[in-house]
């Protein structure tokens, strides 16, 4: 039995203010203890989260982190100082990153790496574009970046996955939930053949989900919870899709 996981991308908003009032509304609803919930604010807004979250189940998480450990690299952050600041997760691969920075799968293999070292937990994004998607590619370009980046990963226990078509990411498209459900299903299969226990991979779902769709996704089979970009900066909403997983 997975646990259900909903992690929150607060992507680059917030200031002090709103993420006290953010966390201090999440934490003051409480979460059912069923469900893992983390928060991924800004680097800068870490170690208020951390703070805010410490009387609660509230896990908080970085956005990225740096494949390099230390050295002359302006603007890194290593994955041993997130750990050090008590972070327990990361977001890898995320499609704004690979279509911003141009982040491939070396580098994006590389950071896996860097953050299992560290011990920090890895949700590791995987997505295709809508052209990819209408051109009947979408299988082979999210085996194509599973393989990419675990093949020469040696420890991937404790990974998680977010499966987020591009095309869904903040544009209020959803993945239907029979479409999320075939890609599901298929990157298990995958996992699989790259020698992670797909029955033991949380692999979850990212992509405009909102309290009004989070439930079917979450009754498919294979969904194990969301990745949430939008509605996790509203308390409510990210709080009924909690209460939904
Ligand atoms: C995301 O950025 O990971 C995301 C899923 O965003 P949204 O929920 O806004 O589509």
């Amino acid at each position: 039995m997975r646990q259900p996981l909903v992690a929150g991308n607060w992507k680059m908003h917030g200031s002090a203010q709103s993420v006290s009032e953010l966390l201090g509304a999440l934490v003051e609803g409480g979460v059912p203890e069923a469900v893992e919930v983390v928060v991924c604010p800004t680097y800068v807004h870490l170690p208020q989260a951390i703070d805010l979250c410490r009387a609660s189940s509230v896990e908080v998480g970085a956005q990225d982190c740096s494949h390099a450990v230390e050295g002359a690299y302006t603007g890194e952050v290593a994955a041993p100082m997130i750990a050090e600041l008590g972070c327990q997760w990361v977001i890898i691969g995320h499609s704004e990153r690979r279509a911003y920075h141009g982040e491939g799968e070396d580098l994006i293999s590389a950071k896996l790496k860097a953050a299992m070292a560290a011990g920090l937990k890895p949700i590791f994004c995987v997505g295709e574009t809508r052209e990819q998607r209408e051109a009947d590619e979408a299988e082979t370009v999210v085996a194509a970046q599973l393989r990419g980046a675990l093949e020469s990963v040696d420890t991937l226990a404790g990974l998680v996955i977010a499966y987020e078509p591009v095309w869904a990411i903040g544009t209020g498209l959803t993945a239907t939930p029979q479409q999320a459900q075939d890609m599901h299903a298929f990157i298990r299969g995958e996992l699989a053949g790259l020698g992670v226990d797909p029955a033991a991979t949380r692999v979850l779902y990212g992509g405009s989900v909102k309290p009004g769709n989070a439930a079917e996704l979450f009754a498919q089979q294979d969904i194990d919870g969301a990745l949430v970009g939008g509605a996790a900066l509203v308390a409510e909403d990210f709080q009924a899709i909690v209460t939904a997983a």
